[in-house]
């Protein structure tokens, strides 16, 4: 067991605060990394202050985090110290369902292991990425290509692989139209990766603020969900609509966006249960759909496509010490659109 500097949360209402977590002794198959930067989620926020139900407190959370391989097991394979890594939503699944075999770790039949508040094989609960240091499974870790910087390649732990897995499960790609609700980490990532595959790509957002940001990330059209006539004009229209929003939208209207076939797949979590009118998806079978992250190897490929097609999140890197301030402006809608945390201002503490 070794002691690491990490920012914690202690209450639902109480800033994070600086102090020290454990870490479990390597394994065989285990890396030690030494985090460089951690990107801040919504659902840190979501977790930290009690929305999705009970919190383990006190809870150091973080899921988008990259560094450099410190130690490794006696039995690690495919990673050599000083490697550049990431990882993500999950450090752990039984790796025997057939969930876990076909790749899809995050859907294990037994449950994967969250990078935070999730029951660790030794039977103390996980702590995430707010920290200096990480001990994880080897098979639970990413390889950053060189290209990317580590600082960039954060949010696409978690805000890249959530977006990237529904729009290639669904087919985005030339000839589909796709629409992103919400334009915050999950969504500024959606759009890049639906234009990087050739769709043609509509975001809707609360407002116009972002509109010239979201054409540069590649978006053809913008709209503002303020506006009712917006619903009437988009009517029928997509074949793919994202929802990346972490507060309730009025499903039944965003169903009605769908072309006939169409999905309406909602990544973003909000607490609230929705009511949906099964009309507006009987009368041009149109689906509703869910997804969550998305499996190791997806999230390997999701990388290198990064790589390949010089895709990066906007962000915003900030000292741990402003972290709080940043989570007030991620709830305001206000982060541009990702703030990652420098973790080496952690020593300071
Ligand atoms: P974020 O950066 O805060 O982005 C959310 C965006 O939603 C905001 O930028 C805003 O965009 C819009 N929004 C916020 N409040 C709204 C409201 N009251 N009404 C309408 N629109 C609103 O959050 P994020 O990190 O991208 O995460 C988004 C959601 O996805 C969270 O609920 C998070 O927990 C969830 N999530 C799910 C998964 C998964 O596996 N399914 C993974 C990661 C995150 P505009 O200003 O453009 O309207
Ligand atoms: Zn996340
Ligand atoms: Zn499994």
């Amino acid at each position: 067991m070794s002691l690491v500097r990490a920012y914690t949360a202690t209450s639902p209402n109480a800033p994070l605060t600086p102090g020290t977590i454990e870490r479990r002794e390597l394994g065989p198959e285990d890396l030690l990394i030494d985090i460089a930067y951690t990107g801040v989620c919504h659902t840190d926020i979501h977790v930290a202050r009690g929305d999705w139900g009970q919190v383990p407190y006190p809870l150091t959370v973080g899921h988008e985090i990259v560094g450099t391989v410190a130690a490794v097991g006696p039995e690690v394979t495919r990673y050599r110290v000083g490697d550049r890594v990431g990882v993500g939503c999950m450090v752990d699944s039984c790796r025997e369902c057939a969930e876990c075999r076909s790749g899809e770790e995050q859907y294990c039949l037994r449950g994967c292991t969250d990078t935070y508040g999730g029951l660790d094989r030794d039977g103390s609960m996980t702590q995430g990425g707010y920290s200096e240091r990480i001990v994880v499974h080897e098979h639970f870790v990413l390889r950053v290509p060189d290209s990317i910087p580590l600082e960039k390649a954060a949010p696409l732990l978690c805000a890249g692989i959530t977006t990237y897995s529904p729009l290639r499960k669904w087919n985005a790609g030339p000839g589909t139209k796709v629409a992103v609700v919400g334009l915050g980490g999950l969504g500024h990532m959606a759009v890049k990766f639906a234009h990087a595959l050739g769709a043609e790509v509509t975001v809707l957002s609360q407002n116009l603020k972002k509109w010239e940001d979201g054409l540069r990330f590649g978006a053809d059209h913008y709209h503002t969900t303020d506006d009712p006539a917006v619903f009437e004009l988009l009517a029928g229209t997509f074949d793919l609509v994202i929802n990346t929003v972490s507060a309730s939208v009025d499903l039944n209207a965003h169903l009605n966006l769908l072309a006939v076939d169409g999905t309406l797949v909602n990544v973003g979590a909000p607490p609230e249960p929705a009511p949906v009118n099964v009309f507006g998806l009987i009368l041009n079978r149109r689906s509703l759909s869910g997804s969550k992250i998305g499996g190791i190897a997806q999230t390997q490929e999701m990388l290198d496509f990064c790589a390949e097609h010089g895709i990066a999140p906007q962000i915003e890197v900030i000292s741990a010490d402003q972290v709080n301030e940043a989570w007030e402006r991620v709830l305001a809608s206000d982060a541009r659109y990702r703030f990652v945390i420098d973790m080496a201002t952690l020593s300071r503490h």
